[in-house]
């Protein structure tokens, strides 16, 4: 049965809050350093997190921690270590025209500074950076800060279309400043953790399980299924 919502904004603190009560509250724990996850974060474009995930340590156990050596390599050294991610030929020329620009700026790799600036400003630096999108900004802004950026991946993508938080066709950038005009900071880390959780596990792409979902009495696409025929 449909739950009267008057506002998207309560629409979103009613997602929030039944995703807590069904998954927990993911806590913000940081992230080791920003330029590891920004890197990382490159070289998970179009692939699943084991893939890229071998490929980032592939990479570290090729070139230590040092990411001088990174950036100085043969391009075929790098495009063989960061294999397993895909898209090597468009990734290795892409991580190291990033390193660059980082040292340029900043003389060294780091990017700590960041913690101080806004998330608009922040965002403006990292999608300034050679083969860095705001997908991929966002993530280093929330996982490393808990800034006010709200990634957007294709599971959150999906059930932000599905529900009704947006269109069915509207882009991951326009869903990302709806989730940020509809609630607080503090709300994205875990909210982000808990609707790819809820991806994963129920509203899959090929056939959702609205059947198991705590979100029908909300969800557009459940309500305008009307008695929902599990055909996806
Ligand atoms: S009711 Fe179905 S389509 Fe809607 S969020 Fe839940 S699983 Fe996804």
């Amino acid at each position: 049965m449909a739950m009267a919502v008057e506002t998207l904004q309560e629409k979103a603190h009613i997602i929030f809050d039944t995703l807590v009560e069904h998954y927990g509250e993911p806590v913000f724990q940081g992230c080791d350093d920003p330029v590891d996850e920004l890197i990382a974060t490159i070289l998970s474009a179009n692939t699943n997190d084991a893939n890229s995930g071998r490929a980032f340590e592939q990479l570290k156990a090729r070139f230590g921690d040092d990411w001088d050596a990174v950036r100085t390599a043969p391009l075929d050294a790098i495009k063989e270590a960061i294999r397993p991610a895909g898209m090597y030929n468009q990734k290795a020329p892409a991580i190291v025209a990033t390193l660059e620009r980082i040292k340029a700026d900043r003389g060294a790799y780091d990017l700590n500074h960041l913690a101080q600036a806004s998330a608009d400003e922040a965002l403006a630096y990292l999608t300034s950076l050679p083969g860095v999108g705001h997908k991929t900004a966002s993530i280093v802004i929330l996982f490393c800060f808990n800034g006010a950026a709200f990634p957007v991946d294709t599971h959150i993508q999906r059930i932000s279309q599905r529900i009704g938080i947006n269109s069915r066709r509207a882009s991951a950038e326009k869903i990302k400043r709806t989730w940020e005009s509809l609630l607080p900071p503090s709300m994205f880390f875990p909210l982000h953790i808990n609707l790819i959780r809820h991806g994963r596990r129920i509203c899959q792409a090929l056939v959702p399980r609205c059947d198991q979902c705590p979100l029908q009495s909300i969800c557009d696409y459940y309500q305008q299924s009307g008695e929902w025929s599990g055909q996806g």
